[in-house]
């Protein structure tokens, strides 16, 4: 069997303490298997930063091009703006390697209380643009420090980039309920937005099998609170994306199980597997953070790599060990640690 070399970031925080969770449920899930997983570890983050100037070398991109895939954990940390950390690693990343599709599924998890009245059929996946949009570079301020001080932020919405995000979309929805939800602003945002309602139109004539709505992304997230069972596949932009997978999260109990994939469809280059959450600051040393998105994330890398039966045995072994609330970490109301969590969902597999 093909050995997978994977490039392992566990950056800072609470990365460093659920990716060794992570890589023991992978461990387990290669041993059932049989499986060739092959890591590299990469001490990338913000500590680097403070040492070298930089969150990774100058030739970081070129070290992860060779491998088959990117398990990170967080990066992020008090004392380093997030724009160092955010386009010093993740966005560089994702850009060079074309990760457009971030992939984000939500779902109900048996023995988790949602905070919702009713959570019911809550079984989602935010489909998020992810290297345009709203999050360019182009923009700035003008007229510093008078009183007509002004700072301005161009959105990038490409014909390229938006056809194939909401295609992936589709793609997506056939393999599930066959729904898509689009979301939108184009009563606010009058050009960049009713161009995406035009595109989002036009694609998804090209699959009459899949049914379609859209929504404002206000109103979108009232419903992702009141009737979250009715969404299948949601797409919005980088912005928007960002904003429902968060959202998303926490509805479904907490944001310590949710996990994401930034996807290369085409298989070019490495994707990158990370859990939605950050370096969570404030539990970070403790012992205490949630492993579970990370583990799932492990889940999405091994799917993506081609092993779907051993991502959904880790889906089931993350069940089984939610089923004992004694194995509870304090987000989800319990008094586990991270290891004990991670050795348990290891174990059922
Ligand atoms: P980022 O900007 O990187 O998205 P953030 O500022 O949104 O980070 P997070 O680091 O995701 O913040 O943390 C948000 C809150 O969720 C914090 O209170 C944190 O403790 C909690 N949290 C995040 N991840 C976990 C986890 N795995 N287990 C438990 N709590 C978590
Ligand atoms: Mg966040």
């Amino acid at each position: 069997m093909k050995t997978h070399r994977i490039a392992v970031i566990p950056g800072d925080g609470i990365g460093k303490e659920v990716v060794p969770e992570g890589l023991r449920v992978l461990d387990a899930a290669a041993r059932r298997f049989g499986l060739g997983l092959a890591y590299e570890h990469f001490d990338w983050s913000c500590e680097t930063y403070r040492k070298t100037g930089r969150m990774m070398p100058a030739d970081g991109l070129d070290r992860l091009r060779e491998f088959d895939a990117i398990f990170l954990g967080a990066v992020g940390y008090p004392g380093v703006p997030d724009h160092v950390s955010l386009w010093g690693l993740l966005i560089p990343i994702r850009r060079r390697f074309e990760q457009y599709a971030c992939v984000r599924p939500i779902r109900l998890y048996p023995g988790l209380d949602s905070p919702l009245r009713d959570p019911a059929g809550l079984d989602l996946v935010v489909i998020r643009e992810n290297v345009e949009g709203e999050y360019s570079e182009i923009g700035g301020r003008l007229y510093q420090g008078s009183e007509g001080e002004l700072a301005v932020q161009e959105s990038v919405f490409t014909r390229r980039g938006v056809d194939r995000i909401l295609r992936h979309a589709f793609d997506l929805a056939r393999t599930r309920r066959r729904r898509v939800t689009s979301a939108t602003k184009s009563n606010g945002i009058i050009h960049t937005m009713p161009y995406w309602d035009e595109r989002f139109a036009a694609i998804a004539a090209e699959y009459p099998d899949v049914s379609t709505d859209q929504f404002h992304i206000d109103i979108l997230t009232a419903h992702f609170v009141l009737r979250p069972g009715r969404f299948d596949v949601v797409v919005g932009s980088n912005l928007f994306g960002d904003i429902l997978s968060d959202l998303g999260a926490a509805v479904a109990g907490t944001i310590g199980i949710a996990p994401s994939a930034n996807i290369n469809p085409e298989r070019k280059h490495p994707s990158m597997f990370e859990p939605v959450h950050g370096s969570a600051p404030d539990i970070a040393g403790k012992g205490v953070a949630n492993p579970i998105a990370q583990i799932l994330s492990g889940a999405m890398m091994l799917e993506h790599l081609g092993h779907g039966d051993a991502a959904r045995a880790i889906e089931q072994a993350v069940e089984s060990a939610l089923g004992d609330r004694r194995l509870h970490t304090p987000d989800m109301g319990g008094r586990a640690t991270t290891a004990e969590l991670g050795a348990a969902i290891a174990g059922a597999l």
